[in-house]
């Protein structure tokens, strides 16, 4: 598992002092949204289901700064939306880099080839270059024919200009184990690190029949985990998240691991669910009430095994059992025998549905602060 070394002995120190300060909650990992829209239309994404006026708003260089160092996370991602449209990424990642952050730019990497005079390599960049599967599964994912071909050239062009470069899969039903693992074997050939999870059911998604569960994720990952043996591929996880992903672990979802921070504010409880929003991250700390989402706590986590939410679990976990830890990466994960128990449903509470709602608050904001900005200008003196 390949995480560079300055970065995992500062995200380690970051933990044991947040272990040393009686912290129980705390971020790992800021998801930072500068805007929602894309240049594609991938059919599992709940993401850019918007109106207009709202996939054209963009959080200022300032506000994404602030958001930072508000939040105090060791590392930053950039997702979206695409953050290569926003005309201040370059700016943006600058400031976040100053200010000492890992930050890894998530991007189908459409436009990364044209971009990348706007940054400099840095052991504190990565970029994150979403990559589903090999090259049909990829560009039936995003709905686009080439987009395979122009992402894994996009790799190798910031490869070779000293970038660090990762890619990122998300997984859904029907994609066979034996071809995840051909996909990981050009990745280790590619010499770029995996983020590998299972995809979230957005409710917003346009394909609504390829997500899946979790006994079929826990399969699924054991058959290609059992088709990786002795292949060292490099996965950017902690062993922890892989095992937990092969079944083997009962973790419970930790979403203040990876708060999102969007247009509309702080989103509870997570980045995959958007149930409210919060003007300040302390905000989002203190009234966001943490023990009623999760796996058994909440209809629209049943399903939910996503890095987002389990990854930081991992985390902690390997900080309390170091043990534990480091037994797995001698033995590997298990890929055979008794799975963990799985999380009871029976008592979660029943989903609410405030997508439109929200949406409707939005379009009054923006209307309203476009009145008063015209307003504004009518009033200034013009120059004489
Ligand atoms: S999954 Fe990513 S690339 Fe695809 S439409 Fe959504 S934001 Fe864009
Ligand atoms: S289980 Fe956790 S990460 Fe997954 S949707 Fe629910 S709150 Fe978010």
């Amino acid at each position: 598992m390949r995480i560079p070394f300055h970065k995992e002995l500062r995200i380690g120190g970051y933990m044991f002092k947040q272990k040393l300060l009686g912290r129980k909650r705390y971020p790992l990992v800021l998801m930072l949204e500068p805007l929602f829209r894309c240049n594609l239309a991938c059919v599992g994404c709940g993401k850019i289901d918007y109106p207009d006026a709202i996939l054209n708003r963009r959080m200022s260089a300032q506000e994404c700064w602030d958001a930072a160092e508000e939040c105090g996370a060791p590392m930053v991602a950039i997702p979206g939306g695409e953050p290569l449209i926003h005309k201040e990424i370059g700016e943006i990642v600058r400031g976040l880099v100053a200010r000492k952050k890992f930050v890894s730019l998530c991007t189908n990497a459409l436009l990364l080839e044209k971009k990348l005079d706007l940054f400099e390599p840095s052991p504190y960049l990565f970029f994150s270059v979403h990559l589903d599967g090999l090259k049909d599964h990829h560009d039936k994912a995003v709905s686009q024919a080439g987009v395979f071909d122009r992402a894994v050239s996009a790799i190798k062009a910031a490869k070779a200009r000293g970038f660090a470069v990762n890619v990122n899969a998300t997984i859904f039903d029907g994609h066979e184990a034996a071809d995840i693992a051909k996909y990981l074997d050009f990745c280790k050939e590619l010499d770029v690190g995996v983020s590998i999870s299972p995809g979230y059911a957005y409710e917003r998604a346009p394909d609504q029949q390829h997500f899946l569960n979790r006994q079929k994720t826990k399969k699924l990952f054991r058959d290609v985990f059992a088709l990786g043996k002795g292949k060292k591929w490099n996965f950017l996880h902690s062993g922890l998240f892989l095992d937990f992903l092969a079944g083997n672990q009962d973790y419970e979802c930790t979403p203040w691991g990876m708060p999102a921070r969007n247009i509309f504010g702080w989103q509870k409880p997570c980045y995959l669910l958007g149930e409210g929003y919060a003007k300040t991250f302390t905000e989002l700390m203190e009234t966001t009430d943490w023990d009623s989402y999760g796996t058994g706590k909440y209809e629209k986590c049943a399903n939910c095994m996503a890095h987002c939410g389990y990854e930081p679990t991992a985390a902690l976990d390997a900080v309390k059992n170091p043990m534990r830890a480091i037994w797995l990466a001698l033995k590997g994960v298990r890929t055979s025998g008794p799975m963990a128990p799985e999380i009871d449903l029976s008592k979660q509470r029943p989903a609410q549905y405030v997508f439109a709602e929200q949406v409707q608050k939005k379009l009054s904001e923006i209307r309203r602060d476009e009145a008063v900005g015209a307003a504004a200008k009518k009033k200034a003196p013009t120059a004489a």
